[in-house]
């Protein structure tokens, strides 16, 4: 049996403000044998505690440890990789704390700035964008927490994205960032090592195909694709292998019985970081 689970959140176990049907006795049936379950989304504009908040207030009780933002993610690597990193930001309070929190440095300007991390930032302005700009023209290097086109604001409607602001830094400077958020299997090796197990020992689950099932692909963890959010069947049954599910569920409600299946027949890569 698999015990250790890694879900993303949006179009997994909510939509808007509604939980998903049988998605809270998934999770449920699964911490009670003995489970572990993390949340790992790319959302980059709130700090873990508020996102933690929210999956508790739709009755996915959670810690706020139990969740991995992209901001975070961003914080923990630049805390590791670029100690002495001085960051221009564009990017939420929420994002701004993550750093803060993480011991990185942020600066006010583009003034002295080593590193510019890019995001979801819903107080854009064309002067923070500027900094930016002048930052990566400089030699800074350039971060993006993750190059989702668009934010679901609602059950059917949506926002642009951190990767539309990335996307403007992108055409303005000719620099390509480097993607922490999925698909890159960063927040994955992050956990498993929190964890302490290997990726054949944990599962992914995820509604999209070019971010979660990529990244789980990737690291080399079961894939499960969920019918509840982005991702459809046909698109499951037509994707390449990097984005080609090991399973396919209609909701999550299906999980806890395909995790009992699979984990006595996944293979164990050792793959950990
Ligand atoms: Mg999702």
């Amino acid at each position: 049996m698999i015990q250790h689970v890694v879900m993303d959140m949006d179009g997994v176990l909510y939509r808007g403000d509604h939980p998903l049907p049988g998605a809270v006795d998934a999770l449920n049936t699964l911490r009670g044998r003995g489970g572990r379950v993390a949340f790992l989304t790319n959302n980059a504009s709130r700090h873990r505690e508020e996102l933690a908040a929210r999956l508790s207030r739709l009755g996915f009780a959670c810690a706020t440890d139990d969740v991995w933002g992209s901001a975070y993610i961003t914080a923990l690597y630049l805390s590791r990789h670029a100690p002495e990193a001085r960051v221009f930001l564009v990017g939420t309070e929420g994002m701004r704390r993550e750093m803060q929190e993480a011991g990185v440095e942020v600066v006010p300007t583009h003034e002295g700035a080593t590193h510019v991390v890019a995001g979801l930032d819903m107080t854009i302005t064309y002067e923070k964008l500027s900094h930016a700009h002048y930052a990566i023209c400089s030699g800074a290097t350039f971060i993006a927490t993750n190059l989702d086109a668009t934010f679901p604001d609602g059950p059917t409607t949506t926002t642009p994205g951190g990767g539309a602001l990335v996307a403007a830094l992108t055409t303005s400077t000719g620099a390509t960032p480097l993607v922490i958020g999925k698909p890159q299997p960063t927040g994955l090796s992050l956990i498993a090592a929190a964890w302490g197990v290997s990726a054949g020992d944990m599962a992914v689950v995820g509604d999209r195909l070019d971010t979660d099932i990529a990244a789980a692909n990737t690291f080399g963890c079961l894939s499960v694709l969920v019918l509840t959010g982005v991702s459809t069947r046909a698109e499951a049954e037509r994707a390449g292998a990097k984005e080609k599910p090991g399973e396919v569920l209609e909701s999550l409600a299906g999980l806890p019985a395909v995790l009992e299946d699979q984990g006595k027949s996944i293979s164990r890569s050792g793959f950990i970081t």
